[in-house]
Protein backbone atom coordinates (compact mmCIF):
# COMPACT_ATOMS: atom_id res chain seq x y z
CA UNK A 1 0.00 0.00 0.00
CA UNK A 2 1.40 3.41 -0.93
CA UNK A 3 3.05 5.18 1.63
CA UNK A 4 1.20 8.76 1.97
CA UNK A 5 3.60 12.10 2.69
CA UNK A 6 1.80 15.59 2.68
CA UNK A 7 4.00 18.51 2.12
CA UNK A 8 2.84 21.52 4.07
CA UNK A 9 3.69 24.54 5.78
CA UNK A 10 1.45 27.25 6.33
CA UNK A 11 3.91 29.77 4.42
CA UNK A 12 3.83 30.27 1.00
CA UNK A 13 6.90 30.58 -0.83
CA UNK A 14 8.83 27.95 0.96
CA UNK A 15 9.51 25.44 -1.79
CA UNK A 16 6.33 23.29 -1.14
CA UNK A 17 5.47 22.56 -4.97
CA UNK A 18 8.71 22.71 -6.05
CA UNK A 19 9.61 19.73 -3.43
CA UNK A 20 6.43 18.10 -4.65
CA UNK A 21 6.65 17.83 -7.95
CA UNK A 22 10.66 16.86 -7.59
CA UNK A 23 10.53 14.68 -5.28
CA UNK A 24 7.62 13.02 -6.78
CA UNK A 25 9.41 12.69 -10.12
CA UNK A 26 12.23 11.57 -8.78
CA UNK A 27 10.99 8.64 -6.89
CA UNK A 28 9.09 7.83 -10.48
CA UNK A 29 12.72 7.88 -12.05
CA UNK A 30 13.71 5.72 -9.02
CA UNK A 31 10.82 3.22 -10.64
CA UNK A 32 8.67 3.62 -7.24
CA UNK A 33 4.83 4.26 -8.55
CA UNK A 34 3.88 7.99 -7.53
CA UNK A 35 1.49 9.70 -7.50
CA UNK A 36 1.31 13.64 -7.41
CA UNK A 37 -1.81 14.83 -5.34
CA UNK A 38 -2.52 18.85 -6.01
CA UNK A 39 -4.42 20.52 -2.67
CA UNK A 40 -3.69 23.66 -3.96
CA UNK A 41 -6.49 25.96 -5.91
CA UNK A 42 -2.90 27.59 -7.65
CA UNK A 43 -2.64 23.90 -9.59
CA UNK A 44 1.16 24.73 -9.86
CA UNK A 45 1.75 20.99 -9.46
CA UNK A 46 0.07 21.03 -12.34
CA UNK A 47 1.40 23.10 -15.17
CA UNK A 48 4.75 21.96 -12.93
CA UNK A 49 4.35 18.46 -14.70
CA UNK A 50 3.46 19.96 -17.92
CA UNK A 51 -0.37 19.90 -17.65
CA UNK A 52 -2.51 22.63 -19.14
CA UNK A 53 -4.23 24.28 -15.80
CA UNK A 54 -7.51 25.40 -16.08
CA UNK A 55 -7.95 22.63 -18.71
CA UNK A 56 -9.11 19.91 -16.27
CA UNK A 57 -12.71 19.51 -16.00
CA UNK A 58 -12.76 17.05 -14.06
CA UNK A 59 -10.69 17.63 -10.27
CA UNK A 60 -9.70 16.33 -6.91
CA UNK A 61 -12.64 19.65 -6.61
CA UNK A 62 -15.06 16.93 -7.84
CA UNK A 63 -13.83 13.93 -5.95
CA UNK A 64 -13.42 15.81 -2.55
CA UNK A 65 -17.41 16.49 -3.25
CA UNK A 66 -18.27 12.83 -3.84
CA UNK A 67 -19.22 13.56 -7.76
CA UNK A 68 -16.31 11.14 -9.28
CA UNK A 69 -13.81 8.79 -8.22
CA UNK A 70 -10.09 9.34 -8.00
CA UNK A 71 -9.41 7.14 -11.15
CA UNK A 72 -11.75 9.11 -12.82
CA UNK A 73 -9.91 12.27 -12.49
CA UNK A 74 -6.35 10.42 -12.55
CA UNK A 75 -3.93 11.79 -15.55
CA UNK A 76 -1.13 10.09 -16.72
CA UNK A 77 2.21 12.57 -16.88
CA UNK A 78 4.83 12.30 -19.74
CA UNK A 79 7.36 10.22 -17.13
CA UNK A 80 6.67 6.72 -16.46
CA UNK A 81 5.72 5.37 -13.30
CA UNK A 82 4.33 8.99 -12.24
CA UNK A 83 0.49 10.18 -12.39
CA UNK A 84 -1.02 12.94 -10.93
CA UNK A 85 -4.68 13.75 -9.42
CA UNK A 86 -5.00 17.94 -10.68
CA UNK A 87 -6.76 20.72 -9.09
CA UNK A 88 -8.00 23.93 -10.38
CA UNK A 89 -9.37 27.26 -8.61
CA UNK A 90 -12.97 25.21 -8.05
CA UNK A 91 -11.05 23.87 -5.22
CA UNK A 92 -11.13 27.50 -3.45
CA UNK A 93 -15.35 26.77 -2.83
CA UNK A 94 -14.09 23.31 -1.40
CA UNK A 95 -12.90 24.71 1.90
CA UNK A 96 -16.77 26.43 1.79
CA UNK A 97 -18.54 23.60 0.41
CA UNK A 98 -17.33 21.23 3.04
CA UNK A 99 -17.66 23.10 6.18
CA UNK A 100 -21.31 21.59 6.42
CA UNK A 101 -19.94 18.10 5.46
CA UNK A 102 -20.49 15.41 7.47
CA UNK A 103 -16.83 13.93 8.73
CA UNK A 104 -15.68 16.91 6.38
CA UNK A 105 -11.73 16.34 7.11
CA UNK A 106 -12.13 12.74 6.39
CA UNK A 107 -12.84 13.62 2.39
CA UNK A 108 -9.62 12.91 1.16
CA UNK A 109 -8.47 9.97 2.97
CA UNK A 110 -11.73 8.55 1.41
CA UNK A 111 -11.03 9.50 -2.37
CA UNK A 112 -7.44 8.20 -2.16
CA UNK A 113 -8.31 5.01 -0.36
CA UNK A 114 -9.68 3.47 -3.79
CA UNK A 115 -6.43 4.15 -5.33
CA UNK A 116 -3.51 3.87 -2.81
CA UNK A 117 -2.96 0.41 -3.66
CA UNK A 118 -1.74 1.01 -7.65
CA UNK A 119 0.90 3.39 -6.02
CA UNK A 120 3.98 3.01 -3.95
CA UNK A 121 4.32 7.24 -3.12
CA UNK A 122 1.60 9.21 -3.18
CA UNK A 123 2.57 13.05 -2.48
CA UNK A 124 -0.05 15.65 -1.79
CA UNK A 125 1.24 19.06 -2.20
CA UNK A 126 -0.37 21.38 0.28
CA UNK A 127 -2.09 25.30 0.19
CA UNK A 128 -0.09 28.07 2.11
CA UNK A 129 -2.42 27.57 4.87
CA UNK A 130 -3.40 25.36 7.73
CA UNK A 131 -7.72 25.39 6.72
CA UNK A 132 -9.65 22.46 5.45
CA UNK A 133 -7.30 21.62 2.56
CA UNK A 134 -4.43 21.22 4.63
CA UNK A 135 -6.02 19.67 7.17
CA UNK A 136 -7.42 17.22 4.82
CA UNK A 137 -3.94 15.99 3.96
CA UNK A 138 -2.92 15.60 7.19
CA UNK A 139 -5.29 13.72 8.13
CA UNK A 140 -5.30 11.44 4.87
CA UNK A 141 -1.35 11.12 5.04
CA UNK A 142 1.31 8.63 6.96
CA UNK A 143 3.66 11.52 7.30
CA UNK A 144 4.29 14.97 6.68
CA UNK A 145 7.25 16.60 4.91
CA UNK A 146 7.81 20.46 5.86
CA UNK A 147 9.88 22.53 3.62
CA UNK A 148 11.39 25.06 5.01
CA UNK A 149 13.47 28.08 3.43
CA UNK A 150 16.68 28.72 4.97
CA UNK A 151 16.04 33.16 5.88
CA UNK A 152 15.69 34.41 8.93
CA UNK A 153 11.58 34.23 9.34
CA UNK A 154 12.24 30.64 8.31
CA UNK A 155 11.09 29.31 12.36
CA UNK A 156 7.71 31.68 11.87
CA UNK A 157 4.77 29.31 12.42
CA UNK A 158 6.32 26.61 13.28
CA UNK A 159 4.48 26.60 16.35
CA UNK A 160 1.70 26.87 14.96
CA UNK A 161 2.20 23.81 12.27
CA UNK A 162 3.70 21.70 15.17
CA UNK A 163 0.10 22.40 17.12
CA UNK A 164 -1.89 21.40 13.86
CA UNK A 165 -0.17 18.60 13.89
CA UNK A 166 -0.71 17.71 17.47
CA UNK A 167 -4.26 18.35 17.12
CA UNK A 168 -4.67 16.19 14.12
CA UNK A 169 -2.66 13.16 15.46
CA UNK A 170 -5.20 13.47 18.55
CA UNK A 171 -8.35 13.80 17.14
CA UNK A 172 -8.24 12.32 13.54
CA UNK A 173 -5.06 10.76 12.34
CA UNK A 174 -2.99 8.85 15.41
CA UNK A 175 -0.52 7.48 12.55
CA UNK A 176 0.61 10.58 11.33
CA UNK A 177 4.69 11.22 11.76
CA UNK A 178 6.70 14.19 11.09
CA UNK A 179 8.64 12.87 7.81
CA UNK A 180 11.37 15.03 8.24
CA UNK A 181 12.13 19.17 8.06
CA UNK A 182 13.54 19.96 4.88
CA UNK A 183 16.10 22.67 4.15
CA UNK A 184 15.25 24.49 0.89
CA UNK A 185 16.54 27.26 -1.48
CA UNK A 186 19.77 27.03 1.05
CA UNK A 187 22.45 29.85 -0.64
CA UNK A 188 25.86 28.36 0.36
CA UNK A 189 27.95 31.68 -0.33
CA UNK A 190 25.68 33.21 2.26
CA UNK A 191 26.21 33.75 5.98
CA UNK A 192 22.40 33.57 6.99
CA UNK A 193 21.47 30.66 5.57
CA UNK A 194 24.61 28.65 7.19
CA UNK A 195 23.31 30.09 10.69
CA UNK A 196 19.54 29.33 10.07
CA UNK A 197 19.90 26.03 8.67
CA UNK A 198 22.53 25.00 11.82
CA UNK A 199 19.90 26.82 14.07
CA UNK A 200 17.03 24.60 12.71
CA UNK A 201 19.51 21.09 12.99
CA UNK A 202 20.28 21.96 16.90
CA UNK A 203 16.64 22.61 17.39
CA UNK A 204 15.21 19.64 15.33
CA UNK A 205 18.25 17.91 15.23
CA UNK A 206 17.69 14.36 13.96
CA UNK A 207 14.20 15.57 12.61
CA UNK A 208 16.09 17.37 9.77
CA UNK A 209 16.68 15.68 6.61
CA UNK A 210 20.49 15.22 5.56
CA UNK A 211 20.09 16.26 2.16
CA UNK A 212 19.57 20.12 1.62
CA UNK A 213 17.91 21.65 -1.25
CA UNK A 214 20.26 24.42 -2.84
CA UNK A 215 19.01 27.54 -4.51
CA UNK A 216 19.29 26.85 -7.98
CA UNK A 217 18.36 28.93 -11.02
CA UNK A 218 16.89 25.47 -12.75
CA UNK A 219 14.40 24.54 -10.40
CA UNK A 220 12.90 27.56 -10.68
CA UNK A 221 13.18 27.99 -14.46
CA UNK A 222 11.66 24.47 -14.91
CA UNK A 223 7.76 24.71 -14.06
CA UNK A 224 7.58 27.52 -16.90
CA UNK A 225 8.68 24.46 -19.54
CA UNK A 226 6.07 22.42 -17.68
CA UNK A 227 9.38 19.55 -16.56
CA UNK A 228 10.13 18.73 -13.44
CA UNK A 229 13.69 19.47 -13.13
CA UNK A 230 15.09 15.96 -13.63
CA UNK A 231 13.90 15.67 -17.61
CA UNK A 232 14.93 20.02 -17.91
CA UNK A 233 18.67 19.59 -16.62
CA UNK A 234 19.40 16.60 -14.86
CA UNK A 235 22.92 17.97 -14.30
CA UNK A 236 21.90 20.77 -12.40
CA UNK A 237 22.29 21.05 -8.92
CA UNK A 238 18.65 21.42 -8.05
CA UNK A 239 18.42 17.69 -10.05
CA UNK A 240 20.82 15.91 -7.54
CA UNK A 241 19.05 17.38 -4.61
CA UNK A 242 15.72 16.10 -5.29
CA UNK A 243 17.35 12.62 -6.05
CA UNK A 244 19.38 12.66 -3.14
CA UNK A 245 15.95 13.49 -1.19
CA UNK A 246 13.96 10.82 -2.99
CA UNK A 247 17.07 7.78 -2.29
CA UNK A 248 16.78 8.86 1.66
CA UNK A 249 12.98 8.42 2.01
CA UNK A 250 13.15 5.15 0.20
CA UNK A 251 16.32 3.96 2.09
CA UNK A 252 14.92 4.99 5.19
CA UNK A 253 11.35 3.32 5.16
CA UNK A 254 8.61 4.05 7.16
P1 LIG B 1 5.32 27.10 -2.23
O1 LIG B 1 4.66 25.98 -2.96
O2 LIG B 1 5.72 26.76 -0.82
O3 LIG B 1 4.53 28.37 -2.29
P2 LIG B 1 7.20 27.11 -4.43
O4 LIG B 1 7.72 25.74 -4.54
O5 LIG B 1 6.13 27.51 -5.41
O6 LIG B 1 6.72 27.41 -2.96
O7 LIG B 1 8.45 28.08 -4.54
C1 LIG B 1 8.29 29.51 -4.52
C2 LIG B 1 9.17 30.10 -5.62
O8 LIG B 1 10.53 29.83 -5.36
C3 LIG B 1 8.89 29.55 -7.00
O9 LIG B 1 9.02 30.57 -7.95
C4 LIG B 1 9.96 28.49 -7.18
O10 LIG B 1 10.29 28.29 -8.55
C5 LIG B 1 11.12 29.09 -6.41
N1 LIG B 1 11.98 28.05 -5.81
C6 LIG B 1 11.60 27.05 -5.00
N2 LIG B 1 12.65 26.32 -4.58
C7 LIG B 1 13.74 26.87 -5.18
C8 LIG B 1 15.16 26.59 -5.14
N3 LIG B 1 15.65 25.58 -4.40
N4 LIG B 1 15.97 27.37 -5.87
C9 LIG B 1 15.48 28.41 -6.58
N5 LIG B 1 14.18 28.74 -6.66
C10 LIG B 1 13.31 28.00 -5.96
MG1 LIG C 1 2.71 25.85 -3.82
Amino acid sequence: MGQIIAIANQKGGVGKTTTAVNLSASLAAAEKRTLLVDMDPQANSCSGVGLDKGKQELTIYNALLGEVSAEEIVVHTDLKHLDILPANTDLIGAEIELVTAMARELKLQGVLSSIRDQYDYIIIDCPPSLGLLTVNALTAADAVLIPLQCEFYAMEGMSQLMNTIRLIQKELNPRLTIRGILLTMFDGRNNLSHQVSEGIRQHFNDLVFQVVIPRNVRLSEAPSHGLPVLLYDITSRGATAYLELAKEIIETGN
